[in-house]
């Protein structure tokens, strides 16, 4: 297709949205089709960049690159925000507090990203509320002492709560006298699914090209370009972004990368409390993570009328193959238990337990760089379960990866050279 005609659908697409078209392009990917299948039926395509998954990372990478003048393609194997992956629900916790300060400055240049965003499309996405982290138990304890030292180091702010300090302040808790807790201001909901649904939209907005229920079947780079081969087309560009989350890993073997990533199903559930449900909104209750064996994180009621906590990393490794996204109750028990422990008033009825899949690295750090001797190829992958809150800067960080070969974002500890030579399982 030629550049004025991809122009053309450009704006045709852009003036339909702009009358509140529902926020899939259907049109403009009908369009885009047409107009490349009435040339040649096997057409070579030609973008700038081809983003190689459409979850949190890639719509964010998608986003940026449009924005900057880019003509993209983004291509998804399902739907827009579908359920299938990683990046679906109604919420993600965004903090500051980590106890590697490098995540810590990484969420702080984040921010604005998101507020930006939210500009850009007239939406609130990120509903601040505020954040605990409890340690119990000595391991616990060190965590959150690093994650108040982490906050000190970047000059955040955070007050060390001791159980009698917690008990005043959200008495909704019963923790043991040894517990210690951090709060952090800095800590909030991003409305996930919705997150994903307006990168997407507004990288299209900007003239992005986006090919749903489409999958990349091969990736054939060469020296200053690359070939991608999906189910229905091919496509070729001078610089590729993989972030094909969970499926990442076979998708790499073709760009010369054994990753030791592994894939495990996680889920969450819902309660609704069965007491003083008004103690449990923003304002009055926080996002928190409670640093035990296994973790447990969880959300004031937003979204839905209910507590939602999960466990982090619970240790069920899978092959993507046989994922079936069949919620397990033994978790919806476990969950209960804890509730019942520290939080009894929330222990009410049980709903809507959701699976998601974690993509794991090795040192739980994601990847974010270009792949070794292909520097127009830059890899977003391994998020370890705490990916999304970074979704917008990671995607700048990609975009500006392909298109200077360099960041200001902090990404100097997600390199992928730390992986060579390790045992891929
Ligand atoms: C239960 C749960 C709770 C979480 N809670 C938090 C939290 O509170 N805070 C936080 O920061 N993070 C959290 N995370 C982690 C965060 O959600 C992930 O790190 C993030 O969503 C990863 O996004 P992604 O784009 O890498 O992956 P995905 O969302 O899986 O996206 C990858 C996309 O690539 C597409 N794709 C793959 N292969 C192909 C192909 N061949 N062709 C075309 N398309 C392809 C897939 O269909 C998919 O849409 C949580 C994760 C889970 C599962």
């Amino acid at each position: 297709m030629m550049r004025d005609e991809r122009l053309e659908i450009h704006s045709l697409a852009r003036s339909v949205r702009s009358e509140n078209e529902p926020f899939i392009s259907g049109l403009q990917r009908q369009l885009t089709r047409t107009g490349s299948q009435a040339s040649d039926p096997m057409t070579i395509d030609q973008f700038d960049t081809i983003v190689l998954g459409a979850g949190a990372m890639g719509s964010a990478a998608a986003y940026h690159l449009a924005r900057d003048g880019q003509r993209v393609l983004l291509l998804e194997q399902f739907e827009i925000a579908h359920t299938r992956g990683s990046s679906h629900g109604e919420s993600r916790i965004f903090r500051y507090a980590y106890p590697n300060a490098a995540y810590a400055r990484l969420a702080i240049q984040t921010k604005p990203l998101w507020r930006a965003l939210e500009a850009d499309a007239g939406e609130q996405l990120l509903r601040d509320t505020g954040g605990l982290d409890l340690g119990e138990g000595r391991a616990g304890q060190v965590k959150v002492s690093a994650v108040a030292a982490a906050l000190e180091s970047i000059g955040g702010s955070w007050e060390r709560l001791d159980c009698a300090a917690l008990a005043r302040r959200f008495p909704q808790w019963r923790v043991s006298e040894e517990t210690i807790a951090v709060y952090s201001p800095d800590a909030g909901v991003l409305s996930a699914t919705r997150c994903v649904q307006v990168m997407a939209t507004r990288a299209a907005a900007h003239g992005a090209t986006i090919h749903d229920r489409e999958t990349a079947r091969q990736i054939l780079p060469d020296a200053g370009s690359v070939e991608i081969v999906t189910d229905k087309d091919r496509y070729r560009a001078r610089r590729l972004v993989v972030t094909a989350g969970p499926w990442s890993r076979q998708l790499l073997r073709d760009v010369g990368l054994e990753l030791p990533l592994r894939v495990s199903q996680e889920q969450t559930v819902y309660f609704r409390p069965r007491a003083n449900p008004d103690a449990f909104v923003p304002g009055r209750f926080t996002i928190w993570i409670h640093h035990r064996e296994p973790n447990v994180y969880g959300f004031p009621i937003v979204g839905a009328p209910g507590v939602k906590l999960g466990f982090h990393r619970d240790e069920r490794y899978i092959d993507i193959a046989d994922y079936t996204r069949e919620p397990r109750p033994e978790v919806v028990a476990r969950l209960q238990a804890y509730l019942e422990q520290y939080l009894p008033d929330v222990a009410g009825e049980a709903f809507d337990p959701t699976t998601c899949l974690y993509t794991n690295t090795p040192d739980d750090d994601f990847i974010v760089a270009t792949v070794p001797d292909l520097p127009h190829i830059a890899i977003g992958v391994g998020f370890s379960g705490h990916g999304f809150k970074f979704a917008i800067g990671i995607g700048r960080a990609l975009a500006d990866l392909v298109e200077h070969g360099e960041t200001e974002m902090e990404i100097d500890h997600l390199g992928v050279d730390r992986f060579r030579g390790v045992e891929t399982a």
